[in-house]
This record gives structure tokens, sequence and C-alpha cells, in this order.
């Protein structure tokens, strides 16, 4: 029995999209038309508005950490609208509607999932990683990992919030469990992830530090609502936050940069302090001293994305205009190489973002 297939309108089979060959940098990706993908039941296919960058789509590309399959399409943040679904009991209602992507293909049947820990399911995959993603103009995704976008908000907006939001809320709130009146120091702040913690650390009633290395994103951090800032290219962190701490240090650092900052991190901290790590955009190995830890009994804790129950309420804070996308610069989807140099450059504050 053929499987239903709703779809909205006419589609063309072919569509643009920006696909890498061979393993590199921005320089790889390559503007081109290829077939529209074709989905399977369970399945939506979302003609894509906007997508925003993420240092995992250069992970990707780079090819070191994953197996991916050549050609592919990178990018994990989607908004869009909804323009075909198949498979029986899929809900109609969804058709024509602006969504954006839970990007965690979770399988939702193994023992994590089935527990509501969807990031650590045992089958992980990753929009954009393990499958094509959304630097196209149309991506498939899980009907179940769609949800409507917030009212009033644009696109490009919209897709600024999956990854920075989900991943900061599940750093703060679930994993740090970040309490009212603590201190929380966020570096790299004028990241996307950076910018998604200030304001997560914000909704938990903490004090921000918000650290960068340049005075003109730490202007920035202090008008989105950070305490205090340091700008860690001429200050020593460490000395900066015991100055700001009255020399307790902070209780809790939240760490997307990795290597270069990861002893600091783990200094800055306050007794019964927790650091949190979720990427290694300046590299994956650091040493460190196992008494400092233990000592002061500080925590480590990895967090990686965050669950469909913590996807839910981002979305639901961004409808309550709780949390707020910062937009850095928006590129064609043709001007992804660029868009992912100003990445690299790291000039940017906020989310760079592909639009239709
Ligand atoms: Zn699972």
């Amino acid at each position: 029995m053929a499987e239903l297939e709703l779809t909205r309108g006419k589609i063309q089979d072919t569509m643009k999209a920006v696909r890498f060959h061979e393993f590199g940098g921005p320089e790889v990706l390559s503007y081109e038309t290829v077939p529209v993908p074709q989905i399977r039941p369970g399945e939506a296919l979302v003609r894509v508005k906007a997508a925003s960058i993420n240092h995992v789509d250069l992970l990707v590309e780079e090819g070191r950490l994953f197996s991916i399959q050549l050609p592919h399409i990178p990018g994990a943040d989607v908004a869009g609208v909804v323009e075909r679904i198949s498979g029986a009991g899929s809900d109609e209602g969804i058709i024509g509607k602006g969504v954006v992507a839970y990007p965690v293909l979770a399988c939702f049947h193994c023992r994590n999932c089935v527990s509501g820990n969807h990031n650590v399911c045992l089958s992980y995959r990753y929009l954009g990683r393990d499958v094509n993603g959304s630097y196209a103009e149309y991506v498939a995704v899980p009907a179940k990992n769609l949800v409507q976008m917030p009212p009033n908000m644009s696109f490009q907006e919209a897709a600024s919030i999956p990854v920075a939001f989900l991943t900061a809320f599940h750093m703060i709130m679930r994993k740090a469990k970040v309490q009212r009146d603590e201190t929380v120091l966020v570096l790299g702040a004028g990241g996307g992830i950076g910018v998604a913690s200030i304001q997560m650390a914000m909704i938990a009633g903490a004090n921000v530090i918000a650290a960068a290395s340049a005075e003109e994103k730490l202007k920035k951090c202090y008008a989105l609502g950070a305490d205090y800032t340091i700008d860690y290219s001429k200050k020593d962190l460490v000395e900066e936050v015991m100055d700001i701490t009255g020399g307790r240090g902070v209780d809790v650092v939240i760490d997307p940069i990795g290597s270069a900052t990861f002893s600091k991190s783990l200094a800055s901290l306050a007794k019964n302090g927790r650091l949190v790590v979720c990427g290694i955009t300046s590299g994956s190995q650091a040493a460190f001293n196992i008494r400092d830890v233990y000592v002061h009994q500080r925590e480590i804790l990895g967090t990686i994305t965050g669950t469909m129950p913590d996807f839910l309420e981002v979305i639901r804070l961004a409808a309550e205009r709780k949390l707020r996308p910062v937009i850095d610069s928006i590129y064609p989807l043709s001007g992804a190489a660029e868009a992912q140099k100003r990445l690299l450059s790291r000039k940017s504050f906020g989310k760079i973002v592909l639009s239709a």
C-alpha cells in the first residue's frame, strides 16, 4: 500500500544547495543544483527560509571527527515552512506552518530517549552531520522534530535559536542547575552559544560575567544584560574573576572554547563550582591538576545539545519574549562560504544566518 503523502503545492524536482565533495575549510563549499530530498514515512519536507551557521558545521566539513558521506550538505539550524509530509498518522495541520527543528535526530525509543534524555540517544544522530542539513532550499526532517515557530518572529531570528539556545538551556538549567544569585562566567561571550548563555543565566537569576577577546563585543554583552565584562585578550582571566568576586571565584563557567581556556576556567571556579564544557573551538586537548578539582569539590560537566523537552522550553521562552535571538549578519545561501569565513574571523557577535 502506498504511504500517505501530502503536499502543499507544486515542488520542483531540483533545488539549490551548498555541498562539499571533499573535506576542508569553507573553501570546499560549493553552490549547486541538486535533487530535492525524497522524504520517508514520518518525515517532513521543509522549505528552508533561513539557516544559521554553527561551529559544528565546520567540524563536519573538516571530516576528522565524524564519518561523513560525500557529497554532503551541512546545516543543523533551520526555520522554514512545511511543504510535504509522509506517513499514515502524520499531522496534516503542520503543512504550510512555519517551523523550527530540534536538531537531534534521536531514535525516541532507546532507554535514554525513553527517559527523556534524547541528547544521549544510543544512536545519536544530528541534522546536517549524519544526514543532509539546512544549507539548501529544502531539507528533510523527522516530523516529530518540528515545532511551530514562535509567533511574531522572523525566519532569520527563528533559525538563530535551536542549537545555541538549546545548548545554553541544557548547560545552565539542566547540567549546572544555576541558582538565583549565583555567578556565571560565560567565555566566548560574543559567539552564538555565548550570547545564548548570557541570556539563559539571566533567566536563571544569576549574575553574569561575560568574557571575550574584543572590547566591541563586550559592550554588546553589557547591553544584553551582563553585569561584568572581561577582555581576556588584554587582562588575565583568573585575576579579573577573583577581583570581581572578591577572591571567591564563580559558581559556574560556560566554556565552549576548549584547549585555550580550560585550565583558566577551572581556576576561576569557587568551591563547589561547576565547569560546563560544550565545545572545542580552540582545540580539544587540555592538561589540568586533578587536585584542583577534588580539593575544592569542583565538577566538570560535559554537555551536548539538549533534550526535546529542553527544546520545547526554549521555544516557549522565545514565544514569551524572554530570550532574544541576536543576529550578527545575514548572507544569501550562495554566500555560505563567506558566512563561515566570518565565523572563523571571530569578528561576529551572535548568529550568522543564511537566508532564502
Ligand atoms: Zn534513542
